[in-house]
This record gives C-alpha cells, sequence and structure tokens, in this order.
C-alpha cells in the first residue's frame, strides 16, 4: 500500500473507517474516545457459521427475536455501567450490521463492527480459495477491508471501526498468513486497528510479529483470547512486544477455567502490564442456524452472560488483591488508549 502509515494516522475520525486520534467509528457514527466508558472488548450480538443458510428447515431466531435478545443483554450491560462493545465478528461468520444498527439505535449503546475474515477452519474459506485460482487473493482481501473501512459495507453506509483475523490451534495456515497481511495492509493504508482470534492460547506472538513487520503499530494490535494460555511467559512476550491480551473468554471453562484466567490476569497485574490487558467474555447472543442440539440451548444462553465479569470476576479479582482503580483500567482507560493508539510504556521482561 502506497500510504504512510505515520501520514494515515493524522486523517481526521471523519474520512477514516476506524479512527483519527481520538476518534472512534461506531455503526451509528464516529464518536470521541472520551464517551466510551465502560467497555467490553469481544462480545457478538449474533453469530452464524459460514454455511448456516443451508440448515433452512432450521433458520435459528428471527429479527423481531434477535433484536429483542439484544436489547435485553445491553440493558443488562448498561445497569452495571457499560455504554460501549465491540463486536468483532469477522465478515464471513454471519457479520450482521444491520442488526448492529438496530439494537445501537435502539438502546443508546456504542457497538463498534469489524471488517476482515475468520480462521481457515471455520470462515468462509471456499469463497476465497476458488478466487485465488485466478488472483493475488490477498490483494483483494484487502481491497475489500480498505473499501469497508473508508465507505462501508456494502450499501449499508455502516463503517468498521476495526480488522479482525485468526488462526487455528497451534499454526498459521498459508491461507490465514494471507489473510494476516491482507488485514495488515489495510490497517496501514487506513489507521484501523487490528484484533485477533487465538486458539488454545497459541501462535499471538507470531500473529503480532507478522503483523508489526508489515508495518502495524503494535499497540495497534490486540492478541485475542490470551486467556487461552496460563503461561504468562507467552503473556509477557507480547505484552513487552506492545500489544494488547485479549482476556476475552471469562465464562467459557469448557477451553480454560475462570479460576486460571483470573490467576493469569493477576499474574500480567503483578509484572507491570495491567495496562495491556483488555477483558471481555466472547459471548455469543443470537445464533443462526442450528448449530447446537435444542437439548443444549439453556446450557449455551447461560453459559454466554456478558453479565459474568462483573458479577463474578470482580470479587475473584478483588480476593486476589486487585484494586477497582486497576478494574477501572481493564475496562475504561485500556479500550480507549487502545483506539487513541497512545504508546503504551517500555515493559521489562
Ligand atoms: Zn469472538
Amino acid at each position: 500500500m502506497p500510504v504512510d502509515p505515520a501520514e494515515s494516522m493524522d486523517v481526521s475520525g471523519d474520512t477514516l473507517g476506524a479512527t483519527g486520534a481520538n476518534t472512534v467509528q461506531t455503526v451509528t457514527g464516529p464518536i470521541p474516545t472520551a464517551d466510551l466508558g465502560r467497555t467490553l472488548m469481544h462480545e457478538h450480538l449474533s453469530i452464524g457459521y459460514a454455511g448456516f443458510e443451508a440448515h433452512s428447515s432450521r433458520p435459528g431466531p428471527g429479527r423481531a427475536e434477535m433484536v429483542a435478545v439484544c436489547t435485553e443483554r445491553i440493558r443488562q450491560l448498561q445497569d452495571l455501567g457499560y455504554s460501549s462493545m465491540l463486536d468483532p465478528c469477522p465478515s464471513d461468520l454471519g457479520r450482521d450490521v444491520d442488526l448492529m444498527v438496530e439494537v445501537a439505535e435502539a438502546t443508546g449503546f456504542n457497538i463498534v463492527c469489524a471488517t476482515g475474515l475468520y480462521k481457515e477452519e471455520e470462515g468462509g474459506t471456499a469463497y476465497w480459495h476458488f478466487r485465488a485460482q485466478f488472483d493475488d487473493v490477498g490483494a483483494v482481501m484487502a481491497d475489500q477491508f480498505i473499501s469497508e473501512l473508508t465507505d462501508g459495507v456494502g450499501s449499508t453506509g455502516v463503517r468498521p471501526g476495526i480488522i479482525k483475523c485468526a488462526t487455528g490451534p497451534g499454526a498459521m495456515t498459508d491461507y490465514e498468513r494471507t489473510v494476516f497481511d491482507a488485514a495488515a495492509a489495510a490497517s496501514v493504508a487506513t489507521g484501523a486497528p487490528v484484533t485477533t482470534h487465538t486458539d488454545r492460547g497459541t501462535m499471538g506472538g507470531l500473529q503480532q510479529d507478522v503483523l508489526t513487520a508489515a508495518g502495524v503499530p503494535a499497540n495497534r494490535v490486540i492478541i485475542g483470547h490470551s486467556c487461552g494460555s496460563t503461561d504468562t511467559g507467552y503473556h509477557m512476550g507480547i505484552a513487552a512486544g506492545g500489544s494488547y491480551l485479549g482476556f476475552d473468554r471469562f465464562g467459557i471453562g469448557t477451553l480454560m477455567p475462570d479460576v486460571d484466567r483470573v490467576a493469569s490476569l493477576v499474574r500480567l497485574f503483578e509484572q507491570g502490564a495491567g495496562d495491556r490487558v483488555v477483558v471481555s467474555h466472547d459471548s455469543v447472543w443470537c445464533w443462526r442456524g442450528e448449530p447446537f442440539p435444542p437439548a443444549l440451548a439453556g446450557r449455551v444462553s447461560d453459559l454466554f452472560d456478558p453479565t459474568r465479569f462483573d458479577r463474578e470476576i470482580v470479587p475473584m479479582l478483588h480476593d486476589s488483591g486487585v484494586t477497582d482503580e486497576q478494574i477501572e483500567m481493564l475496562v475504561v482507560d485500556n479500550p480507549r488508549r487502545f483506539f487513541e493508539g497512545v504508546p503504551l510504556a517500555e515493559l521489562g521482561t
């Protein structure tokens, strides 16, 4: 991309898809970062795995039900003092920006959406594999991300505020590397920050290396689902590299018990890295199609509860000596500074 990253950061929030220095793009328009307030950095109004349309006899909830479910979830978050969230659903995972706009307008909540593509194993990869027979598909992806960031998603006019990319467990596939390179190019071209998906607490260091080597400032990157590891060395490598760590799957005990996520987070505070952690649940409020058998529906909706951090995790953090000020750092200051691109202090390793 023939755009100097330093120069692109000077462009005002009005012309950038993602951010100016003190502006963040929400689905209902740009807002000052100072207005973000308490912010959850990884929750989903809805998810639809690529191919869900084929299960036409089990379409999942209709639009009115989805709006009602999401509005209720957001009212619960507003009761806890939250005013903003990031829904980093990639473009090929059933992302529904019209739903996000409808819910944002109904609640007054700030919702930031993403452009980008999911991991190879579970994304809409057939389309891009087909296109790759004919083209440099990475350039096509980068153009697509930039188009959404600058002109909006399709004809909606809704502009994403961030770029999403993902790896599966233990490896970055060639396809995923192509998506990462495209995400980096789009970030450098537009100034948009990046948030990632990792599996089982792996590949975060490589994700950081690939993005920063391509010119994305480290502090414009969140390595998502970092709480999938309890390895403080892994966490501190990413933290010392100057990126944010997503402790963003509280409640998903099938992947990692919360007590272990909390212990890992406490160690990061002890090592001075609490200024670069953001928290969330990766909760999904509506599933398109029927990816879970009906018998599991109740358990699924209990599992994905975006109020858990305040109800259950904060008391655990308090018991470990984490202060209210440090908790406010996680939910207010760190999201704001991430979107502003404020430089992070050097960390000793
Ligand atoms: Zn997610």
